[in-house]
């Protein structure tokens, strides 16, 4: 762990293990009671000095971690490979999004700034003059899932450093070593002590803690909806953000450019056997192209090679562990159960890797239906008309993003409008983001939105100055 700028131990080791093989890639401490305490007691140490640090100062430190994050890459890439089980490729592509949120943060810092309120719009505010400025909230938790470890980490530590607050990072117990690497390279860049410590350990036994704390301003979480919704009660009246799990839709129009929809409703639905929160989980094709539109998937899906995460050509290698491809693999059962057709895949293979897997015809009443797959596992279903379509997509407990393949503006700007969720894609998949656009969910996909611009306003407060002239 870091705490107050020091690596510490303590006596409960834990192992992470590579997911795909189960081999042990490292060995990290359980955080005691007494540790996560010192841990939120360096962080209250620290806000003061973050506070007081100009504009500038936060913006040079979080442009050297952008920098030194850059130059050892290949480092940090392996890490994260090794404590996901991620493919290398799509390991390095999170260490680039990675930079570029610390890049989007230095540059909030920079901007960062009130406003002036026209007092005397009222008759009363004759003669007075005020303006905003943005402080930063003090002490900020961040719980971190386990499926983008540095990239959703950077989510909130440089808007949270940016703004001027310290950080006590919860990293997930699987995927600890990404944001312990993270936090070396912020102290080397000149954050001072204290003001980022990373506890590790079982979010069941340190969370409550963290959450409860008096000290602790802010809680930033992300992952699944039921963690969610226990920090939410816990929390009382600090300020909590919810970036929370999905179910994602995507239509597909018979006008639609197949040689575009049908590669990336592939790469969105697989990417990472399917352990993001807005991956494809649901696609709803017109049923005039129902059968093209599968025949081109189940081509495409065929393709993806399996393998360990460290070979340059893997597009799949496994789950995060194998309780999780169990899961998977009962669900695809129950779906079969209920009279889904296995189109291609639908087993699972050695330890914690799962087949792609497409299915047809799949119940809406079952869980690869109504709840969050986090597997390597789509569903296509036919439609009639855009309004059916429509009313599938927000069938929905979840509203993170959605899209829609379609050549027909009036269409595309329509379903828009008709579908509830945080972000509409149109001929995009729901699984695209960049680190700049606002993100977050509707429904129980969470609540606040991130995307450095959006998070350093949830992690500041305005305070009116006002004086009368
Ligand atoms: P998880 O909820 O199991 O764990 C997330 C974090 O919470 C981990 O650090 C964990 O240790 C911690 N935690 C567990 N119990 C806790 C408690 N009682 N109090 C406080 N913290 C606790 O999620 P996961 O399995 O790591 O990640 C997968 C989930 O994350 C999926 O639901 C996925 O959709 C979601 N997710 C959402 C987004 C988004 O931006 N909306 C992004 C990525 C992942």
């Amino acid at each position: 762990m870091i705490i107050g700028g020091q690596a510490v131990t303590s006596p409960n080791p834990r192992p992470v293990l590579m997911p795909f093989d189960g081999s042990q890639v490292a060995t990290i401490f359980a955080a005691s009671k007494e540790q996560v305490d010192a841990a939120i007691a360096s962080a209250a140490a620290a806000a003061p000095t973050m506070r007081e640090m100009t504009l500038d100062e936060r913006a040079t430190i979080l442009r050297a971690a952008y920098q030194r994050l850059l130059d050892g890459k290949e480092e940090m890439a392996l890490a994260v490979s090794s404590e996901t089980g991620k493919p290398i490729r799509e390991a390095r592509l999170e260490v680039d999004r990675a930079a570029m949120t610390l890049l989007f943060s230095s540059e909030e810092a920079h901007r960062l700034c009130g406003e002036v309120v026209p007092m005397d719009a009222s008759p009363s505010g004759k003669g007075r003059w005020a303006m905003t400025v943005r402080e930063p909230l003090g002490v900020i938790a961040a719980i971190t899932p386990f499926n983008f470890p540095l990239n959703l980490a950077m989510h909130k530590i440089g808007p949270a450093l940016a703004g001027g607050n310290a950080v006590v990072h919860k990293p997930a117990s699987t995927t600890p070593l990404s944001a312990l690497r993270m936090a070396r390279i912020f102290l080397d860049c000149g954050l001072p002590a204290g003001a980022l410590n990373v506890v590790t350990g079982p979010g069941g036994e340190i969370g409550d803690q963290l959450v409860f704390d008096p000290r602790v301003a802010m809680v930033t979480f992300t992952g699944s909806p039921e963690v969610g919704l226990r920090i939410r009660n816990l929390a009382g009246l600090k300020k909590v953000t919810l970036e929370l799990g999905a179910n994602s839709a995507v239509i597909v129009e018979d006008d639609a450019n197949l040689d575009e929809a049908v590669p990336r409703c592939v790469s969105g639905s697989f990417a990472h056997s399917g352990q993001v929160c807005i991956s494809v989980q649901r696609i709803y094709v017109h049923h005039r192209i129902r059968d093209e539109f599968l025949d081109r998937c189940v081509e495409a899906t065929r393709k993806l090679a399996i393998g360990h995460p460290h070979q340059p050509q893997t597009d799949i290698s496994s789950l995060i562990t194998p309780a999780e491809a169990e899961r998977v693999a009962a669900w695809v059962d129950e779906a079969k159960s209920a009279g889904a057709q296995v189109v291609t895949g639908g087993k699972r293979m050695f330890r914690a890797t799962m087949e792609p897997t497409v299915l047809a015809e799949v119940s809406s009443s079952v869980s690869l239906s109504c709840r969050e797959a986090f597997g390597p596992v789509v569903g296509v279903n036919a439609y009639q008309d855009l309004d059916q379509a429509i009313r599938m997509v927000n069938d929905s407990e979840y509203g993170l993003q959605a899209g829609i393949y379609t050549r027909d503006l009036q269409k595309a700007f329509y379903a828009a409008r008709q579908v509830h969720v945080g972000g509409f894609l149109i001929n995009e998949v729901p699984q695209y983001r960049v680190d700049q656009m606002p993100y977050g969910g509707v429904k129980l996909s969470g609540t606040g939105r991130e995307g450095p611009k959006y998070a350093i306003e949830e992690m500041t407060e305005p305070k009116l100055i006002c004086w009368k002239v």
